[in-house]
């Protein structure tokens, strides 16, 4: 087959592998089919799927979407199509959220509404402009006869008036993009693959909105970098798609981090209300009473409605808070069962039904319908309230918002894919609390995406098993699948499961359990020749055993509720200095993910247990869900996956390079592979892919200071 596509490869050669997944992904994406790409540190994964992308989009006239979750990625795709634009021109856009790049800092809502009265004064100019030029050639016509033009000018008054007014409440960047000419900032665009901080500051200069200017150069565009959002979220997907002037099936679309697809689309297809829209929404009816009235809407029983769901939702909160526990509560949600998570029996509104027919509603379904209809009403009157400059902010209508969030919840309240709970915090010092919908399986978002765009790459360092992420994500297309493990010389680096005491869920806090990890940990320490990182299940058992263990070197915690940047720079410059720094962190915390522990920055890496997110309500009705849906795999599916996947995460931190070593731990018996026979069902061992488990050697306990001092003697030697 010809390997046209090679003319956007920029690199002088290949990593191993690369040339073959390239050849696989152009093929498929000819064939319109769905890649799983599975490659680990060292496959070169962004090139391998960028190249063969841009070549099949060029052939068949479609464009290539690149999206992740991950800050740091976006970066190297910029960088990578940099360098491919330096072989052949492809015009590139880079996409951050209108939040990034507004000057005016304003909510979308009110862009939106500055944007009608832009253009509405741009319009009107226009008017006005032909207007005097029709009013001359009358003057003209008349011999400068003082009564001609009469309606003319007072057409031009009443327009001059309007643009005067309009001028108070329109957005002047907008305007400017509008009006001017931007062939110069469309040439200096794609120039270069410019980032949006350097688009923000070329539209600074100007007194231009950087965004706007973006958006009118996206038609060109051969490769779009942004991020989940745009593409999971469904409106800005449309928005995107117009702004290209392209179809669904003109995308080839490329997910980065893909194994993060499921968690990022539940957050968008999660609902919430807070409390305060309930309280504003019968505030809404209240202070509209005319309105409402004259179209006959049921006031009272509006009010009477979204009182009583207030009420009882703050009621439901507070009372679940035990002594002294309101004021102890920090300022993140913490959630407050309101379902049972298997069977589904949902207190709360059962509860609520009952005190609506108590207060003698019988039509509730109807009556939110009619709230929602009222709510519509009054979000154009308050739309039109700011356009017209009579306020100074733009009002949502919380009626409505209330009023389509309950009907949704009373059409899903025997839904297995969603899960309600309350959630509780503490904010500016008052207690704050709403009710979520938590979208157990996101289907109805993935599902679409897959089977609309022309071709889609899912790519990750951890993606396997294929059939469950198939199936977790709704994927019914023809896919081709493709895994590479790490090429880098396996004599750099050593990957042990010790056989120490599994840390069960009541077995961890045992005094004997904790004195065998202690001394596991300070062996680790001290044999490891560089920079140890520690991951624990939970931030909790990360700062127990920071106090424990006996070390000389510089000992960090990645606290709960901190940043991590700062803790993790320093990490990084005493390993980089050839000194020893341990960090203590949690497997679900950011430093699992998109950090680069290269070279002296990290030489061990330790995972202390299998990690099991905090098997709490909401996840056991992801679970349960699950197993609704596919009976029998709601375990394996909703939490053993995903926690093998968040330590292969892990696991992966280390050694970045051909050159690079260092040593990659289990600390947990059920890693071993003995542990298939002695522990059974709890072993995780099978849950790794071939290629790991061919790597994993058992160590018992004692020996794991010798298995790291013979590790770490070789690499001096070999230095
Ligand atoms: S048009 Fe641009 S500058 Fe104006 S409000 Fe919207 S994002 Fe901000």
């Amino acid at each position: 087959m010809s390997q046209d596509y090679m003319r956007f490869f920029p690199k002088p050669a290949c990593y191993t592998n690369q040339k073959e997944a390239m050849e696989s992904i152009h093929k498929a994406l000819l064939d319109q089919k769905i890649v799983l790409f599975e490659g680990a540190c060292g496959t070169g994964k962004t090139l391998s799927t960028l190249v063969p992308a841009i070549d099949v989009a060029q052939k068949l006239g479609k464009v290539v979407i690149i999206a992740t979750n991950v800050h740091q990625q976006m970066q190297q795709f910029i960088e990578e199509s940099r360098e491919i634009k330096q072989k052949q021109d492809i015009k590139v856009a880079v996409l951050k959220g209108k939040k990034h790049m507004c000057p005016r800092e304003v909510d979308y809502e009110t862009c939106s509404v500055l944007k009608e009265n832009t253009y509405e004064l741009i319009n009107k100019e226009k008017e006005s402009a032909e207007i005097r030029t029709r009013l001359k050639q009358e003057l003209v016509d008349s011999g400068d006869n003082d009564n001609s033009g009469e309606s003319l000018r007072s057409e031009l008054n009443k327009l001059e008036k309007e643009i005067r007014e309009l001028r108070d409440r329109y957005c002047s960047y907008l305007y400017k993009v509008a009006v001017s000419d931007t062939d110069d900032f469309s040439l200096w665009y794609f120039e270069e693959v410019r980032t949006t901080e350097e688009v923000n500051e070329w539209a600074y200069k100007s007194d231009m909105c950087g965004y706007e200017l973006m958006k009118k150069q996206m038609v060109h565009a051969d490769l779009v970098i942004c991020n989940f959002h745009h593409i999971l979220n469904f409106n800005i997907l449309a928005n995107l798609l117009g702004w290209m002037d392209k179809s669904v099936d003109d995308v080839i679309m490329i997910f980065d981090e893909a194994h993060n697809l499921e968690s990022a689309a539940r957050s968008h297809s999660s609902l919430n209300l807070p409390a305060y829209s309930l309280q504003r929404a019968f505030e809404d009816v209240t202070a509209n009473e005319g309105i409402s009235q004259k179209d006959s809407y049921r006031v009272k029983d509006l009010e009477k409605l979204f009182k009583l769901i207030y009420q009882h939702l703050k009621d439901v909160y507070e009372s679940r808070l035990d002594f002294g526990e309101r004021e102890r509560l920090p300022n993140t949600w913490k959630d407050v069962t309101i379902c049972d998570p298997k069977h589904r029996d949902d207190y709360f509104l059962k509860r609520l039904l009952e005190q609506i027919e108590e207060a003698g509603i019988t039509d509730l379904y109807e009556l939110l319908e009619d709230a929602a209809e009222l709510g519509r009403y009054l979000d154009d009157f308050y739309k039109e309230q700011y356009k017209q400059g009579h306020s100074n902010r733009k009002k949502n209508s919380q009626l409505l918002r209330s009023a389509e969030f309950f009907m949704f919840y009373l059409e899903h309240a025997s839904d297995m894919a969603y899960y309600p709970l309350l959630n509780v915090r503490r904010k500016d010092n008052e207690l704050e609390g709403r009710i979520e919908l938590v979208s157990c399986i996101p289907n109805n978002v993935t599902t679409p995406i897959f089977s609309s765009f022309y071709a889609s790459i899912l790519m990750s360092a951890t993606l396997q098993p294929y059939p469950v992420m198939k199936a977790k994500l709704g994927i019914t297309r023809p896919t081709i699948e493709i895994a590479y493990g790490i090429t880098f010389p396996e004599d750099n680096r050593l990957t042990i499961a010790i056989n120490s005491q599994p840390l069960f869920a009541k077995k961890r806090d045992d005094p004997g359990t904790i004195e065998q990890v202690t001394q596991i940990l300070n062996d680790i320490i001290q044999h490891t020749d560089g920079n140890v990182l520690v991951f624990f299940q939970s931030y909790h058992e990360a700062k127990m055993y920071k106090n424990r263990i006996t070390s000389e070197a510089t000992v960090y915690l990645d606290e709960i509720g901190i940043s991590s940047q700062e803790v993790r720079d320093e990490f990084f410059k005493v390993g980089e200095t050839g000194n020893k720094a341990i960090i203590f962190s949690y497997l679900w915390g950011t430093l699992t993910e998109g950090v680069d522990y290269k070279d002296g920055r990290g030489r061990a890496v330790v995972i202390v247990g299998i990690g099991y997110p905090a098997l709490n309500d909401r996840m056991r009705a992801i679970e349960a869900a699950y197993e609704h849906e596919f009976p029998g795999k709601g375990w394996d599916y909703a939490i053993q996956i995903p926690t093998i996947r968040k330590v292969r995460q892990a696991m992966g931190r280390v050694i970045r390079s051909p050159t690079d070593y260092g040593a990659r731990i289990l600390l947990d018996g059920r890693y071993t592979s003995a542990s298939l026979i002695r522990l059974k069902k709890y072993s995780v061992f099978h849950a790794f892919p071939a290629e790991d488990r061919d790597e994993i050697i058992d160590v018992e306990p004692d020996n794991v200071k010798f298995s790291l001092m013979n590790f770490f003697n070789d690499m001096k030697k070999n230095q």
